[in-house]
């Protein structure tokens, strides 16, 4: 329906602190015409989402955040409209989850060498099947009364910095890309531009995801910086990538909130078009 789109938010799937039930309730609040629906590494909130938006009017496209890996480098890959039950798709997130329960369980040993954290506290903070990550030891860090916020643990525990950091096993981007294309999904790299204009991926590796199928680069996102943007933006021209834009909401998660950022109504007409796997719900 007409009104914002905004293609990126998180439910308690993953990291978000709402269900996906109360994801599209406060879509529908906060006024939008479309949002999208991008768990880390999970398509599990898709049908609550959908049940959720009958007879709102609110259109839900189906999404996730893929984890992807350049070596240090953390590369999240928005997917769009792909097939859920995509053989390689689901053999490929299932090893993901795999990857993220076992780092986070490292982790967290180490912490508690040194606080007083269990790994009850963590999964206290989960429920059944959840995308675990470092947020969900950041929500028990509070619990505990280590820190106040989520943001706080990032910034003190969970920073890289203090050695309790370790990285989890994800495929590289460009294998990723492949993935969503071949499962009939849209694949759009996720905030690209937050390193500055130096660390934007380089042109020559970007040229191979665009061979492979990369449909666009969200842009308005509010952690890409301005020298990131501008040299995106460059790529963007050069390469007919769309752009889009989000908030990459998380509940009470982040200060992020849905509708901060958006997306063209050409841009979303173009990606519904190039989604074969799935179909955007609306009812
Ligand atoms: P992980 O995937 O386990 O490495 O954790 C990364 C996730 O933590 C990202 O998806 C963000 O949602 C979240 N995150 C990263 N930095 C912060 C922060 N400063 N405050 C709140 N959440 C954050
Ligand atoms: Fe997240
Ligand atoms: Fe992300
Ligand atoms: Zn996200």
């Amino acid at each position: 329906m007409p009104g914002p789109i905004d293609l990126h938010a998180h439910s308690s799937v993953s990291d978000g602190t709402e269900t996906p039930a109360q994801l599209i309730r406060a879509a529908v609040a906060a006024g939008l015409g479309t949002v999208a629906l991008t768990d880390h590494d999970s398509t599990a909130g898709w049908a609550e989402g959908f049940t959720a938006a009958s007879g709102t009017g609110i259109t839900v496209v189906p999404g996730m955040e893929l984890s992807t890996r350049f070596g240090w480098k953390s590369v999240h890959l928005l997917a769009y409209l792909f097939d859920p039950l995509d053989a390689g798709l689901v053999a490929e997130t299932a090893r993901i989850r795999e990857a993220r329960l076992r780092r986070a369980e490292s982790i967290v040993t180490r912490i508690a060498a040194d606080y007083d954290l269990t790994w009850a506290d963590v999964l206290a903070q989960t429920a059944v099947g959840t995308t675990i990550g470092r947020p969900h030891i950041a929500d028990a860090l509070v619990a505990r009364g280590h820190v106040t916020t989520r943001s706080a643990a990032f910034e003190s525990i969970l920073h890289p910095r203090t050695g309790y950091f370790e990285p989890h096993y994800a495929p590289g981007p460009l294998e990723g890309v492949e993935l969503v294309v071949a499962a009939g999904g849209v694949p759009v790299l996720a905030h690209p531009g937050t390193r500055g204009r130096e660390g934007v991926i380089p042109e020559d590796r970007l040229r191979a995801l665009v061979d492979a199928g990369l449909f666009g680069l969200e842009i308005d996102h509010r952690e890409n910086t301005k020298g990131g943007r501008e040299r995106l933006h460059e790529l963007a021209d050069k390469y007919g990538l769309a752009v889009t834009g989000s908030s990459d909401y998380h509940g009470a998660g982040k200060p992020n909130r849905l509708g901060e950022n958006t997306t063209a109504p050409q841009v979303l007409e173009r990606l519904v078009a190039r989604g074969t796997g799935s179909s955007p719900f609306r009812d």
